[in-house]
């Protein structure tokens, strides 16, 4: 049988190796200083009890939160791997520090979900051989995942969804689909030549348009990764020496993209963009 690109993701996210908690969290960027500061010193400072049974580790200025998540608590859903957790819930039956804890993992995720912030995950597995029966179980295998994880939903409820990979860019144009390889760019484009153009010129024009043609405004569809499709365009043609700036280019619903290059109208709306753009 053949093994999904999902599936495969999954098997590859398996800890094989055993890492300390410590390791990781500063792996990701975390200070960990301050887990030398207890009785234990420096020398035992990954068994500072303050830090190495958290669940999460935050560092707010520069924006980093790294999650510990077992890993026969991740699937594959749609394609990818996600968790489904509710820490809220999880706080209401747990008593103590644990419950603390809980709180205060739902209120980092609640955080993440609302700024939009990537978060670094920390994959925990046990290790069989050491489960006894009837044993709660530990974490002795663990790896910081290279890939950046993202809150995909977050209800009023605290149930969350985590989801494994970047998050999806709001908006979308034929050039980052070529990209992203969703579309040959045998497909896509006939000319044996194409200019070099800026993404960034790019992005603040679909920022600007905000998923509606700037022609018609019309909204353009959503893609697989939910981002709304529009194409930019070049009003003046970079073959006929138009600039790459935000002031010569302009989103389209395919529709008008088309017309633009093949219409009778073409001229006129030329004009009609670069007007629409300048005001
Ligand atoms: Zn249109
Ligand atoms: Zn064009």
């Amino acid at each position: 049988m053949e093994i999904s690109n999902s599936d495969q993701q999954l098997i590859d996210l398996k800890p094989t190796s055993h890492r300390k908690i410590i390791e990781l969290v500063e792996e990701a960027g975390i200070d960990v200083s301050d887990w030398a500061n207890f009785k234990g010193g420096a020398e035992k400072a990954s068994m500072n009890p303050k830090y190495c049974y958290e669940w999460f580790f935050e560092d707010k200025p520069e924006n980093i939160t790294v999650l510990n998540l077992w890993f026969d608590n991740c699937e594959v859903l749609d394609g990818v791997v996600v968790q489904k957790l509710n820490m809220r819930q999880a706080a209401e039956e747990l008593k103590g520090i644990k419950k603390r804890r809980a709180y205060n993992m739902d209120f980092s995720l609640q955080n993440a979900a609302r700024l939009k912030t990537a978060v670094r995950v920390i994959i925990c597995d046990e290790n069989p051989k050491l489960k006894k029966e009837g044993e709660k179980s530990t974490a002795d295998r663990r790896h910081l995942d290279p890939i950046n994880w993202f809150i995909k939903e977050y209800d009023g409820d605290g149930n969350c969804i985590l989801q494994r990979g970047e998050i999806a860019a709001p908006y979308i144009d034929q050039f980052t689909l070529r990209e992203l390889e969703i579309i040959q760019p045998e497909k896509i484009e006939s000319t044996s030549f194409v200019y070099p153009r800026s993404k960034a010129v790019r992005d603040q024009v679909l920022f600007r348009a905000k998923g509606s043609c700037e022609h018609c405004g019309e909204k353009g569809f959503r893609t697989n990764s939910g981002a709304l499709y529009l194409e930019s365009h070049h009003i003046i043609p970079l073959s006929e020496e138009g600039i790459d700036h935000i002031s010569n280019v302009i989103a389209l619903c395919p529709n008008h993209h088309r017309e633009a290059h093949f219409s009778e109208n073409a001229s006129a709306l030329r004009t009609a963009f670069l007007s629409k753009v300048s005001s």
